[in-house]
């Protein structure tokens, strides 16, 4: 069967040359990093070289990046690091649409006494800058606010919120994990204190991501041990995931502006492609402030995971807008949260292209895709004239 891959918000596979690069750490090059005989010296050679080459992607210093297990443990520990650290009070800033890596703990957090407002944002996905200032307490020890949402793509006005951060003397953290390799990422420029990402999303290994901490940040850790990562992120290096995370960041943040452009033109060919064909059917997230290659739509009439299901026996893989996956059937946080009604949001999709998704790609998604909305709205007791 046809294979199409359209779920690159999800993951992505590790491209061959970030894969070359690694492999020798899990043969030859095997020594600790920490180890002072010769084997060490060649890894901690590898996770020098590997540290510079995520701290240049973001115009970070070497020794303000301390790599972690991804994106998730990143999140954790920027928040739960500051607000323990902190000695401004125990009030959090966030948003509603962020990943469940930072709602999650907050509202954990929030269980153990912290108080957490939680901006909501407009129809497009953005959050007010306006709403933002407003919340601002003598309290608040930490703003935690995405650079682009995974669901629907909306990037947020990420340098004027660090802008009102450092005004008000609060430590601010964004989740890059979807933004880096598509967005131009600067923290000094963007006055980002916190910054996570992630390896796997950017043709990288899974299970490895990195915190940016901006020198003189105080953040406690998560974990206790040894003196890997300067004390703060204890525990023996990963020597091949940090070389393929290395490699793979250099390669995405490479040439930004042309890959961009090449896929935002592949994004509007599918938009308009299914604009034209189908009707009843809207694009959620900002229509130019988005990720490049993210596309979101709600299909009035018809459920989201039998859409994927029906997609994926044509060899189409895309995500949906509800956590069905994991065992729930509640309609996205997100979609919600832009205004979505429950039954709107039911029926989303999620399309997310790459540099390498071809025109024939293209053309078979935009051929399969109108029968298969035809078929499911033919069976939904509502039909489109209800
Ligand atoms: N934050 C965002 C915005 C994400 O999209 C993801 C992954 O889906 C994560 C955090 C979690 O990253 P990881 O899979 O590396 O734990």
């Amino acid at each position: 069967m046809r294979k199409v891959y359209m779920d690159y918000a999800a993951t992505t596979y590790v491209k061959p040359e970030v894969l070359s690069e690694m492999l020798p750490y899990y043969g030859s090059i095997y020594g600790n990093a920490h180890s002072v005989h010769s084997y060490g010296r060649e890894a901690a050679k590898a996770m020098e070289l590997a540290r510079s080459r995520v701290a240049n992607a973001i115009g970070a210093l070497d020794r303000e990046i301390f790599f972690t297990s991804g994106g998730t443990e990143s999140d954790n520990w920027a928040i739960r690091g500051v607000v323990s650290a902190s000695k401004k009070g125990k009030h959090i800033i966030t948003s509603q649409i962020e990943h469940h890596a930072v709602l999650h703990t907050c509202e954990q957090l929030q269980k153990e006494g912290y108080e957490v407002t939680y901006l909501p944002v407009d129809e497009y996905g953005t959050v007010s800058l306006d709403a933002l200032k407003a919340a601002i307490r003598p309290d608040t020890a930490l703003i935690s606010i995405m650079f682009a949402n995974n669901e629907i793509g909306t990037i947020q006005p990420i340098a004027q919120i660090g802008k009102i951060a450092k005004e008000n003397n609060i430590v601010f953290h964004t989740d890059a994990v979807q933004a880096i390799g598509h967005e131009p990422i600067d923290v000094n420029e963007m006055n980002i204190d916190l910054l996570s990402i992630s390896a796997h999303k950017i043709h990288g290994p899974k299970g490895i991501g990195a915190l940016y901490v901006r020198k003189g940040v105080r953040i406690n850790n998560l974990m206790y041990g040894g003196a890997q990562e300067r004390g703060k992120r204890p525990g023996t290096d990963n020597t091949p995931l940090a070389v393929g995370f290395g490699k793979a960041i250099e390669l995405a943040c490479t040439d930004l502006e042309a890959r961009n452009m090449a896929l935002t033109e592949k994004r509007y060919q599918i938009l308009n492609g299914v604009m034209s064909r189908i009707s009843n059917v809207r694009l959620n997230g900002h229509p130019i402030n988005r990720l490049p290659g993210n596309l979101n739509f709600s299909f009035s009439f018809i459920e989201g995971e039998a859409l994927l299901l029906s997609l994926d026996l044509k060899g189409i893989a895309a995500s949906s807008g509800s956590a069905c996956t994991s065992g729930s059937l509640d309609p996205s946080h997100v979609l919600l949260a832009i205004g979505l009604p429950h039954e709107v949001a039911h029926g989303s999709l999620r399309v997310t292209i790459g540099d390498d998704t071809t025109q024939e790609e293209i053309d078979y998604f935009l051929r399969e895709l109108p029968p298969i909305i035809e078929r499911l709205r033919a069976m939904s007791p509502l039909t489109v004239e209800d």
